[in-house]
């Protein structure tokens, strides 16, 4: 009997994949396609970092002069693997309610085929601080400020840029402070992620399983009720790895279709 195709999610197919031009990834662009070819995977699209206007102690993204090389070898690829790998070229957006035209400008320069919506960082006094970063310092300061508030204005955030500009997928929803420990949501927390899905489907989006939570807390971003809301409202699901690294290409696939199989409501 021929496998039967898991209606929910393609799990032929990496939409979330780094290198080393973001500045915190090992690995060249053909590494990344090579450990796709070996995962036995058909396509995979590379979701590079794209944040303006962040003020922060370090480059970790792709300025706009290493996006022209990003397309050069990309492309090169692409046509180097024609027929084996559909190699797709996108950009992860972090939003940044203060550089919303920026942004946009920004996705005009280059033929994204694929934008993922994320918000890494978070401003607060006179610089931003790393939402999903470990450093000790950044968790302090989300702790006096308090947790409650820098996850509604991280879930609010995400919903001004859902609305406002044009983005195919979002990624990792719930990794917002995923290093505080003992991190609560709040029902207020919960009617903004509702919201945030509703614009999602509204605005023919994509939601993203994130399979770097397998490696982090034993199950993928979202968490589980999330997923079992989307599909509800059927909002079409796409697998990304997040790979820093090559040997993350692809990572955990193969526990997605029974994972969201028993999420289906
Ligand atoms: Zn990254
Ligand atoms: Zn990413």
């Amino acid at each position: 009997m021929n496998p039967v195709r898991n209606p929910l999610i393609d799990i032929s197919h990496d939409g979330h994949v780094h290198t080393l031009l973001c500045g915190h990834a090992v690995g060249r662009m053909e590494e990344y396609v090579q450990a796709a070819l070996a995962r036995g995977l058909s396509g995979m699209c590379f979701l590079e970092h794209l944040e303006v206007g962040i003020v922060y102690c370090k480059r970790n993204w792709l300025e706009a002069s290493h996006f022209a090389e990003y397309f050069r070898e990309g492309e090169r690829l692409q046509k180097a693997y024609k027929g084996r790998m559909a190699i797709q070229l996108g950009a992860e957006l972090g939003y940044n309610p203060a550089a919303v035209d920026e942004l946009r400008a920004r996705l005009r320069q280059y033929p994204f085929e694929r934008v993922g919506l994320s918000c890494h960082y978070y401003w607060h006094g006179d610089r931003h601080w790393n939402l999903l970063g470990l450093h000790p310092d950044s968790l302090n300061r989300f702790r006096a400020i308090g947790a409650d508030t820098v996850l509604t204005r991280y879930f609010d955030n995400l919903m001004h840029a859902a609305a406002e500009l044009d983005c195919s997928v979002l990624c990792h929803l719930d990794a917002g402070l995923r290093h505080l420990p003992d991190l609560q949501y709040q029902d207020s927390h919960r009617a903004q992620i509702r919201r945030l899905l509703a614009t999602v489907k509204a605005r023919g989006m994509m939601l993203e399983i994130n399979t770097s939570g397998f490696a982090r807390r034993g199950y993928p971003y979202p968490t589980d009720w999330i997923i079992r809301e989307a599909i509800g409202m059927g909002i079409p699901l796409t697998p990304g790895s997040d790979a820093h690294d090559p040997e993350e290409v692809g990572r955990y696939f193969e526990q997605l279709p029974a994972y969201l199989a028993a999420l289906r409501p």
